[in-house]
């Protein structure tokens, strides 16, 4: 299984994730869709290589293009009913529609996919660990709060792209008006480099291979910040950390299937 970032922040998100031999999935498109085309010829791929369009919810960060490229490209959109009734409802062609809830797992392209319900305001937003032969990747941003059941979910990941969306300080002595710093920094808004740190230090990670750090804020946090909090809680160690960025995304990522020593 391999995975990339065509671009993570409050500009825009689309995650790229493809099983060998398999069609690729988009996990959410805030861009518009020539944009995203044009950033996945990037990473290789054209609108046919597309198994399906996965949106964690409407947010226009994370859902801006996806009717446009789903209608014109005919590639099917797997969503709650929620972030459809949002959002896509009357927009997005009623035959490319899947629903997913967030209690049933469901396989698309050789991947097994457990979504995620989390805290966050939306209508039914959730995010997702995908699974391929025992090798497990969990995508999480979007998500104000860390709860037992985000605990539960993200258990033994291979590989996972979490988002540190702001620094405390930063964001308190930052720009934004105090109405919108007190979403961001509240249990329905983003996690924060400490809750992020907090939530993997309680996670079994043992075999993880790479944590990308996703979903920074240009304004309220900087790469560097969100590192340095996930080393200091000792939760993680420098060599396997890498940043998902706004403009450049992240290249393809392989995760390697667990090697089983004696
Ligand atoms: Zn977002
Ligand atoms: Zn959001």
């Amino acid at each position: 299984m391999r995975f990339a970032s065509i671009g993570s922040g409050s500009e825009g998100n689309g995650t790229l994730i493809q099983a060998d031999g398999q069609g690729a999935i988009l996990v959410d498109c805030g861009f518009s869709a020539r944009e995203a085309l044009s950033r996945m010829a990037g990473y290789g791929l054209v609108a046919e290589d597309l198994a399906g369009i996965l949106v964690t919810h409407e947010h226009t960060d994370h859902i801006k293009g996806v009717a446009r490229l789903a209608n014109r490209c005919r590639v099917p959109v797997y969503t709650t009913w929620g972030t459809w009734a949002a959002k896509l409802n009357g927009v997005l062609d009623d035959q490319l529609f899947r629903m997913i809830t967030p209690h049933e797992h469901f396989q698309l392209a050789g991947l097994s996919i457990q979504p995620v319900a989390v805290p966050h305001d939306a209508r039914e937003p959730c995010q997702f660990v995908f699974e391929r032969q025992g090798t497990r990747l969990g995508v999480l941003s979007d998500a104000g709060s860390v709860t037992p059941h985000m605990i539960e979910c993200y258990q033994n990941c291979d590989a996972l792209m979490l988002e540190c969306n702001h620094d405390l300080k930063m964001l308190a002595d930052g720009p934004y008006p105090a109405s919108l710093k007190r979403r961001v920094a509240g249990p329905l808004g983003h996690l924060n480099n400490q809750q992020s740190a907090d939530m993997l230090s309680q996670l079994e990670r043992s075999g993880m291979q790479h944590l990308v750090v996703t979903h920074i804020s240009q304004k309220n946090n900087h790469p560097d910040l969100a590192v340095a909090a996930l080393i200091e809680s000792g939760a993680c160690c420098e060599e396997i950390i890498r940043v998902a960025t706004q403009n450049a995304g992240l290249d393809w990522i392989s995760v390697q299937a667990e090697t089983v020593t004696n």
